[in-house]
């Protein structure tokens, strides 16, 4: 019973996370105006607000101009029940749990974003980070959360430097190799840039959240499940070859911290 009423307030959370998935990007304010239709603008009333339920009796359509509405709404809504689901029922009804689900429910927006406009916007990967370092249960904790975040922020820092080194080299083979990209001529040759800064932001969570071990474990498990999609646009436009990453990084984190005991006692019989 109590994991029930946790999946409708997850429903009902993921039903505020909707209309922050579509306002920020359009830098609009997430708590005015109400609820509206975007093709009549009629104000929704109260019983057309309903998690999941209201889109189901609707058919997907408006109240009063019968447009359709997208199924991104109940999409999310159920996202976010399952989600609030799966945690309590893992580690219980904490404030420690509570902070686990937030940071999810940033990844989750920050998923929606990236898929929808190729983009992720700072105040959600800074919130996301906070909460995960907050979703320490002891204070020693929250200074390993901290540790952590940091170490993956720097190592992703790392990474993306050499492998934008790299790729900038081998497409200007013809230019100086003492070039690094710290020395970069813009004008000459043009620098690529492997990876967004939002990804790096995103990885200070997963450090965060899960811990050195684990984290490296999601980004594998991400890498892998990116894989076909990469291979699947390979040869496509550049346009289309740019894959937002941050919903793989968010499906691996979610997988990998629901099997963190399966994959520690994995990893164990790796090291005997
Ligand atoms: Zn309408």
């Amino acid at each position: 019973m109590e994991l029930f009423i946790v999946f409708l307030f997850g429903t009902l959370i993921g039903s505020f996370l909707n209309v922050v998935i579509l306002r920020i990007p359009r830098d609009e304010n997430i708590a005015f105006p109400a609820s509206h239709c975007f093709t009549c603008s009629t104000p929704l009333k109260p019983w057309h607000n309903i998690p999941l339920f209201s889109w189901l009796f609707l058919g997907g359509k408006c109240a009063f101009c019968k447009s359709p509405i997208s199924s991104q709404y109940p999409i999310i809504e159920l996202l976010s029940g399952v989600l609030f689901f799966t945690i309590a029922y893992k580690i219980g009804i904490t404030l420690s749990s509570a902070f686990v689900a937030l940071t999810f429910l940033m990844l989750l927006a920050l998923s929606m974003i990236d898929f929808k406009y190729k983009m992720a916007p700072d105040s959600l990967n800074l919130l996301a980070i906070l909460f995960a370092i907050l979703s320490a249960y002891s204070f020693s904790m929250f200074v390993l959360n901290l540790e952590n975040a940091l170490l993956f922020a720097g190592g992703f820092t790392l990474l993306r430097f050499s492998l934008s080194y790299i790729l900038t080299s081998i497409a200007h083979s013809k230019a100086k190799r003492t070039q690094t990209s710290w020395t970069k001529n813009y004008q000459t040759y043009p620098f690529i840039e492997a990876m967004g800064e939002a990804d790096i932001m995103v990885a200070a969570t997963m450090g965060a959240l899960l811990g050195i071990k684990l984290a490296l474990v999601s980004i594998f498990v991400a890498a892998v499940l990116a894989l076909p999609v990469m291979l699947y646009v390979q040869g496509r436009s550049l346009e289309e070859q740019r894959v937002p990453f941050i919903p793989f990084l968010a499906m691996g984190t979610f997988i990998t911290y629901l099997l963190d005991t399966q994959i520690y006692a994995y990893l164990e019989t790796l090291y005997a």
